[in-house]
């Protein structure tokens, strides 16, 4: 359910016609409905009401600051995995206390600005981790609040570059001897234990890995119970689906439905860490059509964005559905095309083998459901600058980030004088 669709014959955002942020912005564009923003993440928030919970949002999913102060209005917190987003939750002004952060490689110097940020928890995914948190929290004279996050080996049935939760993953600690890091953890001084934590990948389609991987993390936090440890949250993660093209995930409800029942049991609060279902079917990417071409039998409609503004095409082999901006243009005759960037890789493809009508020249395209890992993903490759982001509200639209310019590009590039 979102908030993008044809009125009279063009394509809108809420009370706001594409085309009319297309001439004020320019394209590329990235635009994002915050009447959708916030439906999906009170749908979220709702679908859980029966259990105590936060809701923190993964903020890798979609980085833009108006885009996080939308979700710290509803109370929300954040999922980090740097100290680059510990900045952004904090100037968006999450508070430090809804902030959970995992990732294998966490640094020293993002060590210390968590535990003085005073964050709710670390997601550890190592004893040495564990130990590094633990040293600098002595140094710091404070304790370090701590998850372990397990790795539950379950298969999320997802593409392998975004399962997280199997064996041969580099993440968490594997759940045969996450018990024996436990133990570690409660006898060190600056560690103080509150939380087990799970996040088995993305774009997962079925409730059923959700459940496994829930089942196993329950076990642990029982197991513990056992030893005298009461935990206080069990941090989920995130993962579920959202449609691209014909995939029919489990709905936030579904979810719900079938784990309450054992995160009811538990006793403990809950954290969630949504990022796709929230924010990805609440974006597009706008682009204009510069030319076409006819290669033999191929057809490429070249477009004025690429893989650097969306990496998901080239990096997943990922779907992502394409509609003209006008209306008129599916009137016109069919062919079977790629849609191409400007860069200058044959990996550069936003489209595959579609059958699509036939674009001309200054033609508006939207390519759909880009608002989770579209932006937050996107690069400077080719020298492009980084395309503008824009928010819908109503009828009203504000940019959320301006166009990157030229000069922008060399920003902190130095020539040594020896080459002057
Ligand atoms: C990426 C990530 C998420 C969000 O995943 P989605 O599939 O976007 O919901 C949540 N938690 C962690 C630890 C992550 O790395």
């Amino acid at each position: 359910m979102h908030y993008f669709d044809y009125r009279l014959g063009e394509l809108y955002c809420e009370e706001v016609p594409i085309k009319k942020i297309a001439e004020e912005v320019g394209t590329p564009f990235y635009c994002y409905s915050h009447g959708t923003l916030l439906r999906h993440y009170n749908v979220f928030d709702h679908s859980f009401e029966k259990v105590p919970h936060i809701v923190c949002f993964a903020v890798k999913a979609n980085s833009n600051l108006a885009v996080l102060k939308l979700f710290a209005r509803q109370g929300g917190g954040a999922d980090i995995v740097s100290g680059g987003e510990l900045y952004r939750a904090q100037k968006a002004g999450i508070p430090p206390g809804k902030i959970v952060y995992a990732g294998v490689g966490k640094t020293r110097q993002e060590i210390i600005s968590a535990l003085k940020a005073g964050i709710l928890m670390f997601n550890v995914e190592s004893s040495q981790e564990l130990l590094t948190i633990d040293s600098i929290a002595s140094e710091m004279g404070v304790k370090a609040p701590i998850a372990l996050r397990i790795n539950p080996n379950v298969d999320p049935q997802t593409h392998p570059y975004v399962s997280t939760g199997l064996k041969e993953n580099k993440f968490g600690i594997s759940h045969t001897t996450v018990l024996e890091e436990y133990k570690l953890a409660i006898s060190l001084k600056n560690i103080d234990v509150v939380g087990v934590h799970k996040h088995i990948g993305s774009q997962i389609t079925m409730v059923s890995p959700f459940v496994d991987a829930l089942e196993k993390t329950i076990d642990i936090v029982e197991k513990l119970k056992e030893g005298g440890i009461n935990i206080k949250y069990i941090d989920i993660g995130g993962g579920l689906g959202i449609t691209y093209e014909d995939e029919a995930p489990p709905q936030p409800n579904d979810l719900a439905k079938a784990i309450e029942p054992l995160l009811l049991k538990s006793g403990c609060t809950i954290i969630f860490e949504p990022g796709r279902v929230i924010v990805g079917n609440a974006g597009i990417l706008v682009a204009t059509v510069l030319y076409s071409k006819k290669n033999d039998d191929k057809t490429f409609f070249i477009v004025d964005a690429a893989m650097n503004d969306l990496a998901r095409p080239s990096l997943y082999n990922s779907y992502h559905g394409i509609a003209p901006v006008e209306m008129e243009v599916n009137a016109r005759e069919k062919i079977v095309a790629d849609i191409v960037g400007p860069i200058c890789e044959s990996g550069d493809f936003l489209a595959k083998d579609r059958t699509l009508p036939n674009y001309k020249p200054g033609d508006l395209m939207s390519i759909m459901s880009s608002g989770a890992y579209g932006f937050s993903m996107s690069s400077n490759y080719n020298s492009r600058p980084r395309v503008a982001e824009v928010m819908v509200n109503g009828d009203r639209f504000d940019v959320v980030r301006a166009r990157e310019k030229v000069e922008d590009l060399v920003n902190g590039e130095v020539i040594p004088e020896y080459l002057e």
